[in-house]
């Protein structure tokens, strides 16, 4: 595979190489161009030169270029789940039922959005001047992307990028380049000119720093872990450019006692489980009210037990392997070293079998965790659930806050002033009631705290990839 650059697909300039695996056997899937610094800065000359043009289209224009976008994607639906499944080990089912519909969905929004770029202007406030506002596109945005789902992450960076009139080089995770370059193209095909959309398929360290320090790219729009976002903001000060940070997550999950038991219990394997726990608001942190305590252990540890771990091919898999042999090895020393520590109910290993070939972890639940222990605190990235108690509603929300993330949460009652508290109260940029993990392409995504700032999605994504101008009318001037 190459990466794509003014249109056009091109080798990397050093001729180098790289190998992507399919995490399910981990065989090579493709073999992938390395892109070194030349790439990335022919990248950017690409979109800075696209960038006049795009820019003066109006927001119709791009528009329909998006609407059109978005139905190239749905005919080649099936390609982009296969290639999605295989490179991400996503089980099919979900790749198609959501990855891909969830994409084609992200991009006939943002088709839509790109026409009601909004301005509020206080148009009374004096006798002899009034005012309008503007929304400006930045320039030209270098995205970093991670490996979870590297089709929405590519969508969610590029969509409101270009709506609002920007242009943009996108570096997809190293470990999963291949969905974004059929993405990419589409763009070019449904009309938007060479270069408005630049994909370079490269490491973090050489071709994601580059882009990132780089003097021409006007922003840095980052998705991936706190630590390397920490990175990327120390890279990008040193330019003076604008940075937008999606980062990483614990999400709490909280049982109240008058809870429906049964759905919360679906409910926490469904969100601990998602993406095999891949997902920075999955559900990590179960915080279950002492009387409900040992019955939502059982019935979670139960359905568990029950969910198919198999091969990503098959229909009937809901659970596929971990992203990479490297994250397999890294979840499976956090579970034990928690063993030292706390109870493992299940899971806990990694299976035996046809399936010892990929990178596969079992569903895993933890109990009898302390609350200063590396599993309560810090980001696992698997399948795996920890459990406490707790006897009060503020000590509920007190534990759920007890985390320097702050990206997604969910509280489980029946009393609408127990809910209401904990929107008000749980410090997250999304807090779901009596459900954990719907995401919808109206509504913002995006952190609080160590889990970065700024919204992907919906229509606030625009207040990232726009500048406001007010211009100020003086209303007597015809008189003068
Ligand atoms: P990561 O931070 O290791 O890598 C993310 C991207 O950064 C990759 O493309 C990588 O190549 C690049 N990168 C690495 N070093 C870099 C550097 N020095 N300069 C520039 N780029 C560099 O993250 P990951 O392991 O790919 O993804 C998992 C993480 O992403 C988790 O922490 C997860 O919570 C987070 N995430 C957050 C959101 C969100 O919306 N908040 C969504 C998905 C994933």
């Amino acid at each position: 595979m190459h990466q794509y650059i003014g249109g056009q697909r091109r080798e990397a300039s050093s001729g180098e190489t790289f190998d992507v695996l399919d995490p399910s056997t981990n065989e090579t899937l493709e073999t992938v161009t390395l892109a070194g610094h030349d790439d990335v800065d022919a990248a950017v000359a690409a979109a800075s030169d696209a960038f006049e043009q795009w820019s003066r289209a109006t927001p119709a224009e791009r528009s329909t270029v998006l609407l059109k976008a978005a139905q190239l994607l749905d005919e080649r639906a099936e390609e982009l789940a296969q290639l999605e499944s295989r490179q991400a080990g996503k089980p099919i089912r979900l790749a198609r039922e959501f990855d891909v519909p969830g994409t084609v969905d992200n991009t006939t929004f943002f088709g839509a959005a790109a026409r009601r770029l909004d301005g509020m202007a206080s148009a009374e406030y004096s006798g002899d001047h009034t005012s309008s506002i503007r929304r400006e596109p930045i320039g030209v945005v270098g995205s970093i992307a991670p490996w979870n789902y590297p089709l929405q992450m590519a969508a969610w960076k590029i969509l409101p990028a270009i709506a609002a009139g920007n242009t943009i080089v996108l570096k997809p995770a190293e470990i999963t380049p291949l969905t974004s370059l059929p993405f990419a193209e589409a763009f070019t095909e449904a009309g938007a000119p060479p270069g408005v959309v630049n994909v370079v398929t490269g490491s973090g360290p050489v071709a994601g720093a580059h882009l990132v320090g780089h003097p021409d790219v006007d922003m840095t729009s980052f998705t991936g872990s706190t630590a390397v976002g920490r990175q990327v903001m120390a890279t990008a000060a040193a330019t003076g450019k604008r940075v937008h940070l999606e980062l990483g997550g614990k999400a709490p999950f909280v049982v109240f006692d008058d809870a429906d038991l049964e759905a919360a219990v679906h409910g926490a394997v469904a969100a601990s489980l998602i993406n095999t726990g891949q997902d920075c608001t999955a559900a990590t942190r179960a915080i279950v009210h002492r009387s409900l305590h040992d019955e939502f252990v059982r019935g979670v540890a139960d359905l568990m037990a029950a969910v198919r771990m198999g091969p990503t091919a098959d229909e009937a898999t809901d659970l596929g392997p971990l992203s990479s042999a490297a994250h397999q090895t890294k979840v499976a020393g956090m579970v034990e070293r928690a063993r030292g520590y706390a109870t493992v109910v299940t899971g806990g290993r990694t299976p035996d079998g046809d399936l010892a070939r990929g990178c596969y972890y079992e569903p895993t639940l933890l109990t009898d965790v302390p609350l200063d222990s590396e599993i309560w605190r810090d980001e696992v990235f698997g399948p795996v659930l920890a459990v406490v108690a707790f006897d009060d509603d503020d000590e509920a929300i007190a534990l759920a806050n007890d985390t320097p993330f702050g990206l997604a949460a969910s509280a489980w009652s029946r009393d609408t002033y127990r809910t209401a508290r904990a929107t008000r109260e749980i410090k997250a940029g999304c807090v779901w009631i009596n459900d954990h993990i719907p995401i919808i392409s109206e509504m913002p995504h995006g952190g609080y705290r160590h889990s970065g700032f700024g919204k992907d999605m919906s229509a606030y994504s625009f207040d990232e990839y726009t500048n406001v101008k007010h211009v100020m009318h003086d209303v007597t001037a015809v008189a003068h």
